[in-house]
């Protein structure tokens, strides 16, 4: 049996909202099947006021083992390194997440917020927020950057905004059941397994991007959302059209460009329209190319692409 304890900081609880909907395994089978003993949940717990400080220090004293801890939400520091705006069961919720991070002997850092500190870090950043680790790309974050948790792992980061559901259960059932060394982890403390190929892998327009046809509408059926309508699926690490949100659908397989939730700068261009959904070039080349690729090497595989395409690529190839 497997305590797991899951708080939230500074957060929307829309992670909380993507993990209830999980499928495979579902929230439920964490329970039923995997030995999960979900001692708190912002969601699904019952104990407030005594009754949850006590459980809390319970956790910390010993008492009570912690095996895993998930944090959702971003770490708030403010006023003045104090985290009083955020308090949480009598006390900041920044002491809360040190103290029981300490004890736990698996952190799981759920969602932007948690893992880079997402939106509210954003500058100028007012709630002097932090993710548990980083704050965006910088490694230090409110636990610092050499802290490992209890087992000699440091926290183990799924970002999105919110985290796919099956990538926060699947980890924590790794976890739960004696496989954590099973999970490689990158430079962001990433699992490989899900965030070391990128959001334009499995894309149905992947033949479009290639021959450089263009999409200028949401929702159109043909066309790549990258040369017009600022799609991010080159540039972001995830598998959203590997596994798919709900088993039915991604955001580019239905004409909707990826905006990059699960990457630390995330909200780019702070989410305003007319810039985020709108590719930015410079003399027609795309200011932000596809990862790893020169600009010289866009330039001439653009105008090669475009010369190679075949007429039905133009087409709507998905006509029933
Ligand atoms: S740029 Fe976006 S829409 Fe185009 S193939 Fe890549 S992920 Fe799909």
């Amino acid at each position: 049996m497997a305590n797991l304890l899951w708080l939230q900081g500074g957060a929307c609880s829309g992670n909380t909202m993507s993990f209830l909907n999980a499928e495979e395994p579902s929230a439920c089978d964490l329970v039923t099947d995997f030995g999960i003993n979900i001692l708190w949940h912002p969601s699904l717990g019952m104990e407030l006021g005594d009754n949850l400080q006590k459980l809390l220090r319970d956790c910390i004293s010993g008492k009570i083992p912690l095996d895993i801890f998930v944090f959702e939400g971003t770490v708030v520091n403010a006023p003045n390194g104090t985290g009083e705006w955020n308090r949480f069961a009598g006390r900041p919720m920044k002491q809360w997440m040190k103290e029981l991070a300490d004890v736990a002997q698996y952190v799981v850092a759920i969602g932007d917020c948690a893992t880079w500190g997402g939106i509210p870090a954003t500058a100028p950043n007012p709630s002097d927020s932090k993710g548990l680790q980083f704050l965006k790309r910088a490694r230090g974050g409110n636990l610092g950057t050499d802290w490992k948790s209890k087992s000699g792992l440091p926290v183990i980061n799924i970002p999105g905004c919110p985290a796919h559901p099956d990538w926060i259960t699947q980890i924590v059932v790794a976890v739960a059941t004696g496989r954590a060394a099973e999970i490689e982890i990158d430079e962001f403390q990433r699992p490989k397994t899900f965030f070391a190929s990128f959001t334009q892998t499995g894309c149905t327009r992947n033949m479009h991007f290639a021959y450089k046809v263009s999409a200028t509408e949401f929702g159109q059926r043909k066309g790549c959302l990258f040369y017009d309508l600022g799609c991010r699926g080159p540039m972001t690490h995830s598998p959203c059209n590997r596994i798919y949100w709900n088993r039915v659908a991604s955001k580019t397989n239905v004409g909707m460009p990826c905006i990059g939730c699960t990457e630390p700068e995330f909200p780019f261009f702070e989410l305003m329209p007319g810039t985020v959904f709108k590719t930015q070039t410079v003399m027609g080349v795309p200011k932000e190319l596809p990862f790893g690729v020169d600009k010289k090497g866009y330039i001439a595989l653009a105008s090669a692409a475009k010369i190679a395409a075949p007429a039905w690529a133009e087409q709507d190839i998905f006509v029933v």
